[in-house]
């Protein structure tokens, strides 16, 4: 949500399509809220996060979030306007986890699981914005990861592979993809150098 305390965008989409809502909302801020039975399945998803989040049950606070019992008492921590966040759970609570929300929410995250409810304390509030770590974009190269000019011919003995070659995808990002991509042209690459020698 944003600092209004209002949900802005289908929070399943993929980080890429997030990041741009994200950095279009007041301050570039947003803030991802759950719950604890969210935290836990987390924790039980990847050994990253359980280390993340573990600390909650030793009673740690982390200083990039803040807890609360109740609704109210987490979102004075964050301060944000509690009626206009209770209501945004209330409604999110009522329609997402049943198939029915207004911003299209269907699933846990990129088309897998499904949304849940966030009911059980602590809560967590956390302050978010996105980070820029990749352009997608870059030089175009070909099949045979040769690069190629702006007249759409092969600039010879240039070669290239991986994040500097932009998306594959078009306008999005498809998860995980990014290592497949360098290391498949990359060695594609690799392979058309030696036998050209
Ligand atoms: C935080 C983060 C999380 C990511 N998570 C995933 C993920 O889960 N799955 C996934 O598929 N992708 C992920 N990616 C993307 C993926 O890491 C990159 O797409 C991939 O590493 C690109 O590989 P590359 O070899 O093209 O470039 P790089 O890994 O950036 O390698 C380029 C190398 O060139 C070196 N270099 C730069 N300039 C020079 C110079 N002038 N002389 C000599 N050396 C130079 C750099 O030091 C670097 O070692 C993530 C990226 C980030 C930043």
């Amino acid at each position: 949500m944003n600092k209004a305390a209002r949900r802005f965008v289908n929070e399943s989409l993929s980080y890429k399509l997030l990041g741009d809502e994200a950095l279009s909302q007041k301050d570039h801020a947003s803030y991802i809220v759950f719950d604890d039975n969210i935290r836990r399945a987390k924790m039980k998803e990847s050994p990253k996060d359980a280390k993340l989040w573990g600390a909650v049950d030793e009673g740690k606070e982390m200083s990039y979030a803040v807890y609360g019992n109740s609704i109210e008492e987490a979102v004075k921590k964050a301060g944000l306007d509690p009626k206009a966040l209770k209501a945004t759970i209330e409604q999110y609570n009522k329609l997402a986890p049943f198939g029915k929300d207004p911003l299209g929410r269907k699933s846990l995250s990129s088309g897998y699981g499904k949304p849940v409810a966030i009911v059980k304390p602590p809560f967590v509030i956390m302050p978010a914005t996105a980070g820029m770590i990749g352009t997608y974009c870059g030089v175009r190269i070909d099949f045979e990861a040769h690069v190629i000019d702006v007249f759409g011919e092969r600039i010879n003995g240039l070669y290239a592979a991986g994040e500097m070659t932009g998306g594959i995808h078009g306008a999005a990002y498809m998860t995980g993809t990014a290592f497949g991509k360098a290391l498949s042209f990359g060695h594609l690459a690799a392979d058309v150098i030696a036998k050209s020698e």
